[in-house]
């Protein structure tokens, strides 16, 4: 479990920055093992430098982080938590190191000082949780953006961490990209039994998560499951975010009289809800 309590982080020292507000400012936030939480908000409103706190490599100013009921302020333990917390940015490039798939994914574990057998056992592994087994001896930079981020999610993975934050992987693919990319991440959660941690600002992303954590500068202002969280539209808004476009349909429609359910996520749930209220509609 990461247990995160009342973290203050501020990327400003000394007096003369005491005017400045904090990256994070007072927030507490629970996720538990086995979970998948989305983390949504706008440009600068903390999540990356959340995700940099939660694997300490960034020390609280004030409050606390405890990952497995270890503090990331202790010394002796940070290594085990940064294995235990695994962190994948959101540029691909910037993340692969090596001339080789395989030996990217090994880049990490090798660290470890691993018996080769077991190295290459969990090389291939992670290769296969992200499909990317077949590319093992290409060479990273053929590959597409998509592709090369699967890569360095491997690289996380076959480092065995429980939790795995990705901080937008995303962000920077085009639609078949993101799909597959997704694709890795449910099945680290479901298959693997991953901790997951996506920021994202993918609406399409963040539905699929068991639960969504707003943030609005460096405060945690919503948290929920994400049928729960999108019902806030008019928050959501304010803060500068969308909520899925049939979420707003729906409410605009419950405001013109229809008894729609206002919790719909997918189209599909829509089209059957519209369906019904059509065939009962005498
Ligand atoms: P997000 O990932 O949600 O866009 P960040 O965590 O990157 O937000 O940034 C949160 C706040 O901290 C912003 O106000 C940003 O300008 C500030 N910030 C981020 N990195 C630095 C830095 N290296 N030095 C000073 N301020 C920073
Ligand atoms: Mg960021």
């Amino acid at each position: 479990m990461i247990e995160i309590e009342d973290l203050v982080y501020s990327y400003w020292r000394g007096e003369e920055n005491q005017d400045q507000p904090p990256a994070i400012d007072h927030l507490s936030l629970r996720v538990e093992k086995g979970e998948f939480l989305a983390v949504l908000g706008h440009n600068g409103s903390g999540k990356s430098t959340l995700a940099k706190c939660i694997n300490g490599l960034f020390q609280p100013t004030s409050g606390r982080i405890l990952v497995d009921g270890m503090d990331t302020r202790e010394e002796e333990t940070i290594w085990d938590i940064r294995s235990r917390a695994g962190l994948v940015f959101q540029n691909p490039d910037n993340q692969i190191v090596a001339t080789t798939v395989e030996e990217d994914v090994a880049f990490g574990p090798e660290n470890l000082g691993l018996a080769r057998e077991v190295l290459r056992k969990r090389v291939d592994w992670a290769l296969d949780v992200v499909k990317m087994g077949e590319f093992k001896r290409r060479a990273p930079y053929l590959l597409s953006g998509g592709q090369k981020q699967r890569v360095a999610i491997a690289g996380v993975l076959a480092m065995e961490p429980d939790y795995i934050i990705l901080d937008e992987p995303t962000a920077m693919l085009d639609p078949n990209g993101r799909r597959d990319v997704m694709e890795a991440i449910l099945k680290m959660n479901r298959e693997e039994n991953k901790t997951i941690i996506l920021i994202t600002h993918f609406m399409s992303e963040a539905i699929q998560a068991d639960r969504v954590a707003v943030m609005d500068r460096g405060r945690l202002l919503l948290e929920g499951p994400p049928r729960e969280v999108f019902l806030h539209v008019d928050t959501m808004k304010e803060i500068g975010l969308d909520v899925p476009a049939v979420t707003e349909l729906t409410r605009d429609l419950i405001q013109a009289g229809l008894p729609l359910d206002p919790s719909i996520l997918t189209r599909e749930e829509f089209v059957d809800q519209l369906c019904h209220y059509l065939a009962s509609d005498k």
